[in-house]
């Protein structure tokens, strides 16, 4: 057996296209125009093309770009002060820190900052709290993305059992919520975790999350199933030039049923979701209904 592909790239592409639609419709009907305020601190040259596509993505879907940079030597103070003003700011819709931060700003104290309602990464603890309770609100992209790759296999989760390997605020612990929202039965497996393949071959669904290139193994994964793999890690190829691979095997394959790609997969999907975000968020502002995109 050889697993269907996950197309995320296709997939992705499809939702920007909705969301552009609805942003078109939005202005339409209420003279709005979503934007997206992305902070940058510091010069990371890793960080600037994260930043630039963003901004580009943003830009195609029609809806306003707000580019900030401040210095590595920023303070804390003067990030917050730049956060209070896109706050109040009604033409930024959704504010979006890139992180790493430098260590003199604690980067729990600004996410802190942000307006739960402008807070397009979901990374607010209002949010976070909202997701834990299974609450409406803004949730993280890469998750949401995930849940939504999923749900191209699979018209339902319910009942599914899925199992979650990694518990960061950031990606494992998020999935894991979403799946809960889902009705899937959840497992979170972390460095701690006994006998790591025994449980992974349990799950009808399984999200690998660990930051170690092909760390999960294709003989941990149940035949059948569907593999979400979010794992970007750059590694030496055999000529020496750098590759990205994901978390999951490349033999994984041969016998899981189906499988998001690396490159190709989750990836894409983080930058269509926050384009998502920003208009949920323009119209979570305003009290008008959320877009109606079928996710
Ligand atoms: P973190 O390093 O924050 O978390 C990794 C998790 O993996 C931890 O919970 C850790 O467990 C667990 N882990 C580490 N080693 C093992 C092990 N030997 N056995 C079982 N579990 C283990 O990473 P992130 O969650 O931020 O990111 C995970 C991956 O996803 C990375 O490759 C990252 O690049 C990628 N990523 C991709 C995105 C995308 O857009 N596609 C977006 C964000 C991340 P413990 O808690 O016990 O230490």
């Amino acid at each position: 057996m050889t697993a269907r592909i996950i197309d995320g790239k296709a997939i992705a592409a499809e939702l920007r296209h909705k969301v552009a639609a609805e942003a078109t419709r939005l202005n339409a009907a209420h003279g709005v125009v979503p934007g997206l305020a992305v902070v940058l601190v510091g010069a990371s040259p890793a960080s600037e093309v994260y930043v630039r596509s963003k901004s580009k993505a943003v830009a195609e879907t029609g809806m306003r770009p707000f580019d900030h940079k401040l210095p590595e030597t920023a303070s804390e103070a003067e990030l917050l002060t730049l956060i209070g003003r896109l706050n109040a700011d009604p033409a930024v819709s959704g504010i979006l820190v890139q992180l790493p931060l430098p260590p003199q700003i604690d980067a729990h104290k600004v996410i802190a900052a942000l307006d739960p309602d402008k807070d397009v990464d979901g990374f607010h603890p209002l949010n976070a709290g909202r997701l834990a309770r299974g609450l409406p609100g803004l949730v993280p992209c890469t998750p949401f993305g995930c849940i939504i790759l999923a749900k191209t296999v699979h018209a339902s989760l319910a009942g599914m059992d899925a199992v979650v390997v990694g518990r960061s605020n950031i990606v494992g612990k998020p999935v894991a919520q979403l799946l809960l929202v889902e009705d899937a039965t959840v497992t979170i497996a972390h460095s701690k975790t006994r006998d790591l393949a025994a449980v992974c071959r349990r799950a009808d669904l399984l999200v690998a999350a660990v930051g170690r290139p092909e760390f999960v193994r294709a003989d941990w994964i149940k035949p059948g199933a569907t593999v979400i793999d979010v794992g970007i890690n750059r590694i030496a190829g055999k000529d020496g030039k750098p590759r990205i691979v994901g978390d999951v095997a490349a033999d994984a394959a041969a016998i899981a049923g189906a499988l998001t790609p690396v490159p190709g997969g989750v990836g894409p999907m983080t930058i269509a979701c926050l384009m998502l975000n920003t208009l949920r968020a323009a119209c979570l502002q305003r009290s008008l209904p959320p877009p109606d995109i079928g996710c």
